[in-house]
């Protein structure tokens, strides 16, 4: 199939690419490298296919649709950050729903039918319940949760007004690298756990903060659904398999376990063979006690599951491309 993929050039596209190629598709990838590296690029489909231009260059969108073939979209570009999300809220406003708003009209216009987005676990909001099931209500709390939200509900209203098809894949937490050692997360600030913990034991910073160590959870840090990056690639590629015109089908790609902080912390520091120290600091503002996911519809329907399923198997591959690549993809 020819497959573009918006924000291909950053950590879940890439990998994606990289998963749709070895099943012999053809692919392009549209990002303005924004938050991206060309150089990801250049290690999957290859410079000669990355458009730069922005999501809202619909015109510029429909063109590559046209030009290339396009069937199918696989659309992941958007700003990903809770905390940035709260203090620009304007922006991620701008890219999560108005881009997508962009590629909607530019896939009418080019008649492409089949669309499969990144949604993620802050639709939810902070549910009562454990596990969460697509079924629960969506009550985002932040403004990123918000933006994803309103994207969900204008790809509803689209596929009652058309024949478009959408699988929307509601992300826990992506972590870990390429097991080739060659692709991986390179964000810039970083600000996620596995990164920066394991940032520290190479020496590039000195502790980790832990965010809060008093929540409601066996050892007191916050727990989440942690998985690996390529589990989430081979998600879109069993989610090609169920698009059905008409309908947005929504499935929560998480590995159903639950792993804290201070778990994620040990695991960082039995692969990595150094101390990793730590301090306890204040709560991060709008963070849950916990979050995992119930993935049996995932199971079921999309005949998915993760092959990584524990965290030290993940941190292992993080390891092996922060130990690699310690400056990300400037390393190469
Ligand atoms: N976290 C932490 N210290 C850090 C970064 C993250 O204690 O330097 C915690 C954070 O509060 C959350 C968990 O690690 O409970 C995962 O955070 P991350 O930013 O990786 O992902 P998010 O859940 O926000 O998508």
């Amino acid at each position: 199939m020819n497959i573009l993929i918006t924000g291909g050039a950053g950590y879940i596209g890439s990998h994606t690419a990289r998963a749709l190629l070895e099943q012999g598709h053809k692919v392009c990838v549209f990002d303005n490298l924004s938050r991206g590296h060309k150089e990801a690029v250049q290690r999957t489909v290859g410079l000669e296919q990355l458009t730069i231009a922005s999501l809202h260059d619909t015109d510029r969108l429909t063109q590559v649709l046209l030009s290339e073939g396009i069937e199918l979209v696989i659309h992941l570009a958007a700003f990903a950050l809770v905390g940035e999300s709260q203090t620009r809220p304007e922006m991620y406003f701008r890219n999560n729903v108005l881009g997508s708003q962009s590629l909607l009209s530019a896939m009418n216009q080019a008649n492409v039918h089949k669309l499969i987005v990144s949604s993620t676990t802050a639709v939810y909001g902070t549910p009562r319940q454990m596990p969460i099931t697509e079924s629960f209500e969506r009550a985002p709390v932040n403004q990123y949760g918000r933006t994803k939200l309103e994207m969900e509900l204008s790809l509803e209203h689209a596929v009652s007004q058309s024949d478009l098809a959408v699988v929307a894949l509601r992300y826990f937490n992506a972590a870990g690298a390429h097991p080739n050692g060659d692709l991986g997360e390179d964000h810039h600030p970083e600000t996620h756990l596995i990164p920066i913990t394991l940032q520290v034991a190479l020496g590039q910073r000195e502790q980790l903060e832990i965010f809060g160590d008093d929540y409601a959870t066996p050892d007191g840090t916050c727990v989440r659904d942690y998985v690996h990056v390529c589990d989430l690639a081979s998600a879109h590629i069993c989610a090609m398999d169920v698009l059905s015109s008409g309908k947005v089908q929504y499935f929560n790609i998480g590995t159903g376990a639950g792993t804290s902080v201070s778990e994620v912390l040990d695991a960082c520091r039995k692969v990595s063979g150094h101390p990793i120290p730590s301090v306890a600091g204040i709560r991060r503002s709008g963070d849950p006690d916990i979050l995992y996911a119930d993935n049996s519809k995932a199971v079921s329907e999309l005949k998915w599951s993760p092959k990584y399923t524990s965290i030290e198997q993940i941190v292992e591959t993080a390891w092996k491309w922060h130990s690699e690549s310690p400056s990300g993809y400037r390393s190469g």
